[in-house]
């Protein structure tokens, strides 16, 4: 028997060696599913004889993926030069689409090889602009949320034609016509944002046969983990590249499917074992990874949901120590307990000769501050997941824009960020002719420079320092030879059409873009793909605003009424009668007010993006004359824009961090170049490297949210932040579906934890830093884990000195006289929180409490329990 089935129960054995057809593997956290994935991949290789690169193995993460491919080393005993490849979808679509994308193309309008990716921050300026542009206001329509319904408009194959026509109200008018200009900018300036690599790539295998082939016969065994969590297009993908063969294995856990908020769907589930006919499922139910109280304590949890198939685990590991719960009386003493617990930990595992390993959970990335804090108290260095990762610095993302722009002068975002960072003198009313003529001819920034220089459209100084950047720009670009050179120059004829407008000095709505505003703070997310959603809460529209901080979600809630989406490719708008849902006041306007509006959104689309082309290979070694190499690309570009000259001039700590941060750019340029990436592979990394990347599994303390869990494991586990209206959130607690995911949520993050799991709350938080925190409520979660599980934390009596430092006390005395107390004091004597011993049994979940008991500082819950 071949020695990868060594250590494998009989279960997984079946999942490692059913190689040919469909395999569908359901199975609880922690029973080797992913573990299952490797060792199958190395079957393959090692008994089978497969070629490496015929397999395709699809992951969350682009760290889950790097470390499937050294397991999967590890297991073969070699890396050899064919190798599989273990990726995430949205990293497989960029690879698809640089080379086929202009399969797509239709006389000569589409997007070409080198189309930019737009994340988060490139997606808000487009749509702040196209705010101002159209006079609204967004304070009243926050970018955010006109983002999450064009995303949703986009997944469920809507165009800004037939969103305004479902529309029922202003504000989804207002979107509809944020969506066209959005999705026209994005045309224009030759890019993608990151539902467009998705759903482009399904358009690209659906329209081309012959791409389509092509990557059938390629990739012949195809493996996809978290399957739980993939999305339709995610799952049409995986349809059209099985094709014939059909050799697929998916492995998930429904009970961990977190992100039903980003589409991901359960039918996924369901529709496999129709779509895949013959499909073997396996289950697996022995965990190897936690104590049995853990297991226990998960497991009732997640039992509370309907939404289930219900599976048990077992484990072999059984007893461990008791599920910990402590209640603090405020955000700051929650984190501080933590910061101790986790010094003691580390302090005791480290005397007994092993390395600590442990991690803190929270629902939103906004609480990792006051742990963060602590934990520096404590001199305890800790690695943080996600908040504001590398790529998201300020001057990080100025040198990828000169990068973009050196790849691809046309993408006017990347120029409006850069074109006066540093300042060059280019003011607002520069910009705002600039826009305005690109408003008006269709052509790009890029080209309304020339234009403005060529017929001398702004004062004298304004077209010198425009020039100068559009030099900069060709200059570094006839650095990277005569490739990049020729196409611009080829390009030069393209700009499209006559301005239609007299631009110069015409009041119009249009504006200035940002790129005169202070970005340093500018904390961009990275449109969840790969690593959870944005924990920024997602802003919520006037009409039913309502304040909520927990919330990492968009909300989805708006839907117009629309026909069911096409299931090919988009229908033309006048598919549907934009007269039956027209019953609304907001409808109350002439109906040829509306067509006329529609037409107007309706006009083409101009394409001015150039087919320049894609980027010269730069290899490590370069004769004179070569093309220059990334690092010596980007030092010039850190030099001739004078950007290095400023930072060095302001002299102060927080420049010199930022000089730091341009040099380890160059660094991983040095290393991409050492990789023989191009420019463009060296961006595509940059846009696609997610928050959850930055997990440095050697890391003795990680920090990082509940969704960046997933799939990890840790001896220690704390989470904190149990309280209602923050886990579960808030925006959930009304919505039944929601509620569940949240407690889904919660199961994962429980069952990440080996040896031990802390469980905190705080009785008071504060919220929006308001003067006063509120009282808070005991999480439902925390009611759910029977109390035979759980031990009582909560004497900190012994560590007074929390107190002290926290400069507590000043606001009315409701709690802060005295540290909760076991037996009674005033918060309430015994804390458990478990209302109910009787869930011995795994029976029926103990019914659900009032949820007000966090409220009664008097009333021990024992005796809300017993009625008394
Ligand atoms: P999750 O649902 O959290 O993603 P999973 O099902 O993917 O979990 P793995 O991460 O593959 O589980 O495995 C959990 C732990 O159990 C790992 O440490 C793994 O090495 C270990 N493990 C899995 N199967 C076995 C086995 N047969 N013998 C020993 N250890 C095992
Ligand atoms: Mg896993």
């Amino acid at each position: 028997m071949s020695r990868l089935l060594d250590n494998m129960n009989p279960q997984q054995r079946e999942g490692v060696l059913s190689v040919d057809g469909p395999v569908l593997l359901l199975a609880g956290a922690g029973s080797g599913k992913t573990r299952v994935i490797t060792h199958r991949i190395a079957y393959l290789i090692e008994e089978r004889g497969v070629a490496p690169d015929s397999i395709l193995a699809v992951t969350f993460t682009n760290k889950a993926a790097k470390e499937m491919g050294e397991r999967v080393d590890h297991l073969i005993g070699h890396s050899s030069l064919a190798r599989p490849l273990i990726s995430t979808f949205h990293s497989l679509c960029v690879r698809v689409l640089r080379r086929d994308i202009e399969a797509l193309r239709v006389n000569g309008v589409g997007l070409t090889k080198s189309f930019a990716i737009y994340d988060e921050t490139d997606q808000q300026a487009i749509v702040k602009t196209a705010l101002k542009r159209l006079g609204f206001d967004d304070k009243q329509l926050k970018p955010r949320v006109a983002l999450g319904r064009i995303s949703w408009a986009k997944n469920h194959m809507i165009d800004p034609q037939e969103y305004f026509l479902a529309s029922t109200n202003p504000l989804e008018e207002r979107i509809a016509h944020i969506f066209k200009i959005y999705r026209d900018e994005l045309a224009k300036n030759n890019a993608m944002d990151f539902d467009d690599l998705l759903l482009e790539t399904v358009r690209l295998l659906k329209t081309s046969k012959e791409t389509r082939e092509k990557y059938q016969k390629r990739y012949r065994y195809l493996l996809i983990d978290e399957y739980q969590d993939t999305n339709r297009p995610q799952y049409e993908l995986m349809r059209l590249l099985s094709g014939e063969h059909g050799n697929v294995c998916v492995v998930g856990d429904e009970d961990q499917s977190i992100y039903s908020w980003r589409g991901a769907d359960i039918k996924n589930i369901l529709d496999f074992e129709k779509d895949f006919s013959d499909t073997k499922i396996i289950r697996l139910e022995q965990n190897y990874r936690s104590t049995q109280v853990i297991l226990e304590g998960a497991g009732s949890v997640v039992r509370n949901n309907t939404q289930r198939k219900g599976k048990e685990l077992f484990t072999t590991r059984e007893g461990g120590s008791l599920i910990g719960f402590y209640e603090a009386p405020d955000g700051e003493n929650e984190a501080l307990f933590v910061a101790d617990r986790i010094q003691t930990y580390i302090r005791e595992v480290t005397s007994a000769g092993e390395t600590p390993k442990c991690a803190v959970l929270y629902r939103t990335n906004a609480q990792s501050r006051l742990v963060e804090e602590s934990l520096r108290r404590y001199n305890i260095q800790y690695h943080m997941v996600g908040g504001f990762s590398f790529y998201d610095r300020a001057e990080v993302k100025d040198m990828l824009s000169y990068l973009k722009l050196v790849q691809n002068p046309h993408d006017s975002i990347a120029l409006n960020r850069v074109v006066n960072s540093p300042p060059r003198g280019i003011g607002k009313t520069t910009m705002e002719t600039l826009e305005r003529i690109a408003l008006t001819t269709g052509m790009s920034s890029w080209d309304a420079i020339e234009r403005v220089a060529a017929e001398q459209l702004l004062p004298a100084r304004a077209i010198t320092a425009l020039t100068g950047f559009r030099r900069l720009i060709l200059d570094a670009r006839a650095m990277l030879g005569p490739g990049f050179g020729d196409a611009l120059a080829a390009d030069a004829g393209l700009t499209t059409e006559e301005p239609t407008a007299e631009f110069v000095g015409e009041e119009e709505n249009a504006s200035a873009s940002d790129a005169n505003e202070d970005t340093s703070f500018d904390t961009s997310f990275n449109f969840g793909f790969d690593f959870g959603p944005s924990e920024e809460r997602s802003t919520i529209a006037p009409e039913n605003s309502q304040i909520e901080d927990a919330d990492t979600s968009f909300d989805f809630s708006f839907e117009p009424t629309t026909p069911a989406a096409p299931e090919e490719a988009p229908q033309p708008s006048v598919a549907f009668n934009p007269f039956e849902a027209s019953n609304n006041a907001a409808q109350k306007r002439s109906s040829s007010d509306k067509f006329a509006e529609l037409r107007a959104m309706a006009a083409p689309v101009v394409d001015s993006t150039a087919p320049l082309a894609t980027s010269a290979r730069i290899d490590g070694f370069r004769a004179p004359g070569d093309p220059a190499t990334l690092p010596e690309l980007i030092k010039f570009l850190n030099d001739r824009s004078g950007y290095l000259k400023i930072l060095e001039a302001e002299g102060t700590p927080e420049a010199f961090s930022r000089m730091e941060n341009l040099k380890e750019l160059a660094n991983a340029a040095q290393d991409a170049q050492e990789r023989g990436e191009t420019l463009s592979d060296f961006l595509d990394h940059a846009a696609l490297v997610s928050d959850a990347d930055g997990i440095n599994m050697d890391a003795r303390v990680t920090l990082m949210t509940l969704h960046a869990a997933k799939g990890l494991e840790f001896p220690l586990v704390f989470l904190c932040g149990m309280e209602e209206g923050l886990f579960p959130s808030s925006r959930t607690m009304q919505d039944p579906a929601g509620l569940e995911e949240e407690r889904r949520l919660c199961y994962v993050g429980m069952t990440r934890a080996m040896d031990t799991l802390v469980m905190t709350r705080a009785r008071y938080r504060r919220r929006y830093g308001s003067d006063m925190p509120d009282a808070t409520v005991a999480s439902r979660f925390l009611e759910e884990v029977p109390s035979r599980l759980v031990e009582d934390l909560g004497s900190p009596a012994d560590r007074p000195s929390f107190r002290a430092d926290t400069g507590y006390g000043g606001y009315g005395g409701a709690y802060g006289k005295k540290w909760p107390r076991k037996g009674g004091d005033d918060f309430g004597g015994e804390r458990h929180y478990s209302y109910e011993d009787e869930d011995q049994s795994g029976a029926a979940p103990p019914p659900k409490p009032k949820s007000n008991f966090g409220l009664q500082f008097g009333a021990s819950k024992k005796a809300v329990a017993t009625g008394a």
